[in-house]
């Protein structure tokens, strides 16, 4: 496709509208649902964006075979031009009352197209196809970078993994950095990080009727689970480095005790026991000082005699919060619903991208509230506004 056929309106307007369609029903039928390999999905992007004179780079995961990261380039090196980015892999639909296959692209009369990943998001890869396919890359000035992601939807490891490889290499990816969750063509430069800890408490079994001879476990739980509630209210009141009164950034740091697991019979002592906690650091926060305060926390826990603890960070999202006023949400605003960039309920890719030289911004076609759910779907204007915007912004950043 020529130069500016993406904008184009009649025949071509049409075909491009068949085109992301068909690419996006192609894409939605790997069901790369996140404890899946996205071998096949990886081998097929990076041969249709091969086809359109990227470079492929296949970033693999050393640990789990079948999960990679794709990062495609065209265009001069070291010129700050564009990343545009997104997650390869999907939420499970086992449980969901889906109305038809969920990996089956279905075409509504009224425009929707449903899917799982259809919003969330598949649909900005497919628009992504067609809106670098309308461009000559022939003529860029500035580097365009795709980054294809695994496993974003457990915890943003495919971008973890990526952006450490890149990092030991000495690469940094271009500022201008677009990743294109499902906003509603909502600019969103910021949100919150997970933190995930396991707290193990080991001690001594013992027959029940001589708790003296035994050590606890489940005892010491509890102390240090009421220690854990008290900071989690200080934690509350604590105020982000940009505090953002009235979204849900307002409340401080969130920490929540999820899980308990410990003992195995009412008339035994228990030797072992497990809780696992999250919270999320502010946008701009770091984690690090956050899990020293906490192991602090437990460490001053006065533990039953004979029992210990040990803590683990399991894993680590970070919180992402990109400045307002880049080159990139100036050329985004067009496009955009509102013209100020807000904030994220949820995280994304972005926080791992910033240890790389990125300012991520999130923006992309489809709703976040059907992302996640049964008969999650994209509207097919938007999916065609996406394709426009991406040919529009990349022409904007790298051939200007
Ligand atoms: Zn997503």
């Amino acid at each position: 496709m020529s130069d500016g056929a993406a904008s184009g309106a009649g025949s071509a307007g049409a075909d491009l509208r068949a085109e992301v369609v068909d690419d996006l029903a192609t894409l939605v039928a790997f069901p790369t649902v996140s404890d899946r390999p996205v071998t096949a999905i990886a081998a097929f992007l990076a041969e249709r964006f091969e086809a359109l004179g990227f470079h492929i780079e296949r970033f693999d995961d050393p640990v789990h075979p079948g999960k990679t990261n794709v990062v495609c380039t065209a265009g001069p090196a070291d010129t700050d031009g564009i990343v545009l980015s997104g997650h390869m892999d999907v939420v499970p639909t086992a449980g969901q009352p889906w109305t038809g296959d969920p990996f089956a692209l279905r075409r509504q009369d009224d425009g929707k197209l449903i899917a799982r990943g259809s919003a969330d998001m598949k649909g900005f890869l497919a628009a992504s196809l067609q809106g670098l396919a309308a461009l000559d890359l022939r003529r860029l000035r500035r580097q365009v970078v795709l980054v294809w992601t695994h496993d974003e939807e457990v915890g943003c490891h495919g971008s973890a993994h990526l952006a450490r490889t890149l990092a030991s290499l000495d690469r940094r990816l271009p500022s201008a950095c677009w990743i294109g969750e499902p906003t509603g063509f909502e600019i969103l430069r910021k949100h919150a990080g997970h933190v995930g800890v396991e707290v193990r408490f080991h001690g001594q079994a013992a027959h029940s009727a001589y708790p003296e001879l035994g050590a606890n476990t489940v005892v010491a739980a509890g102390r240090a689970i009421a220690a854990l509630d008290d900071l989690s209210r200080q934690w509350r009141l604590r105020a982000g480095p940009e505090p953002d009164v009235g979204s849900s950034t307002s409340s401080g740091v969130p920490l929540n005790v999820a899980n308990v697991h410990g003992g195995s019979a009412i008339n035994i002592v228990p030797d072992r026991c497990t809780v696992q906690l999250g919270f999320r650091p502010l946008p701009g926060m770091g984690h690090e000082a956050l899990v020293q305060e906490l192991q602090a926390c437990l460490d001053a826990v006065r533990l039953p005699d004979g029992t210990r603890l040990e803590s683990e960070v399991l894993r680590v999202t970070p919180s992402l919060l990109t400045r307002a006023g880049t080159d990139l949400e100036r050329l985004l605003v067009p496009h955009a619903t509102h013209p100020a960039p807000g904030t994220a309920g949820y995280a994304t890719d972005g926080g791992n991208l910033t240890q790389v030289g990125c300012e991520p911004l999130i923006f992309g076609p489809g709703s976040i509230k059907v992302a996640h759910q049964a008969d999650e779907f994209v509207d097919v204007s938007a999916l065609q506004s996406a394709v426009a915007q991406i040919t529009s912004v990349v022409r904007g950043r790298c051939m200007g």
